[in-house]
């Protein structure tokens, strides 16, 4: 069932999903309609939250990502979970316009930080897939944490990190949960960004970045740029011609 559908467009609202993932300029629109969540999507979201507080890195990967360039926002999945707490930020599942969205989240000072899943997560949660939204939802948090609207390559490079530190973990935690798994949210997200992030060569992690989020800047005042999210601005720049 649904209630009144939520509208976030990127041009009307003055809070706006993060994920403005669909094309390179992201000038298109992502609507959101947000699900009443019945008793099993609140379990689930019970679960994935569970799943995360459990969530340690490995050791040398928190190290790792700072020196290839991303700063995970957080230290730990607890860290995370406690922020979610201390913000009551309210997680729910929404229609998204472009089912390529993962997650989004929404940011605005009246009603609070909403963090909102991708419905088509919903059905035969699989455990894999109750992994898969943990790691969306640190993702959110990690947008979530700096209490603005503005966006960057650099913040989703820390963003993204956090989802690969996560699934590390996981990998480790439970062994080959996720080689059954290769639905579109996991080839192209899920287990894409950890190989991408942990390859010698960096050329696949900055195309990917580059496409998807090569249209934001490069880095902002609470996010600065490394070398990296600049190598990434040039790559877009100089496929783009802008
Ligand atoms: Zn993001």
């Amino acid at each position: 069932m649904k209630i009144t559908p939520l509208l976030f467009k990127f041009s009307d609202f003055k809070a706006l999903p993060k994920e403005q993932t669909d094309g390179m300029t992201g000038a298109n629109p992502v609507y959101a309609t947000v699900n009443k969540p019945d008793r099993v999507q609140i379990s689930t979201i019970k679960r994935a939250l569970d799943e995360l507080e459990e969530v340690q890195y490995l050791p040398n990967d928190f190290l790792y990502m700072q020196t290839l360039g991303a700063n995970p926002p957080f230290n730990s999945g607890k860290e995370a979970v406690e922020w979610i707490k201390q913000n009551k930020a309210k997680i729910l599942y929404a229609d998204f316009s472009n089912p390529k969205v993962h997650a989004c989240l929404d940011y605005n000072p009246q009603e609070g930080i909403t963090i909102l899943i991708n419905s088509n997560y919903k059905d035969n949660c699989s455990y894999a897939d109750v992994l898969a939204i943990s790691e969306a939802i640190f993702h959110e948090c990690g947008h979530g944490k700096d209490m603005d609207n503005k966006n960057s390559i650099q913040e989703e490079l820390n963003c993204l990190s956090l989802n690969v530190l996560a699934h590390r973990y996981y990998q480790k935690k439970y062994k080959g949960i996720f080689d059954n798994s290769s639905s579109f949210l996991y080839s192209q997200g899920v287990s894409l960004y950890p190989k991408l992030f942990f390859d010698f060569y960096k050329t696949a992690l900055k195309n990917r970045v580059a496409d998807k989020y090569g249209y934001l800047q490069s880095g902002d005042d609470k996010h600065p740029a490394t070398k990296l999210a600049d190598d990434i601005k040039r790559i877009y720049e100089s496929a783009t011609y802008v």
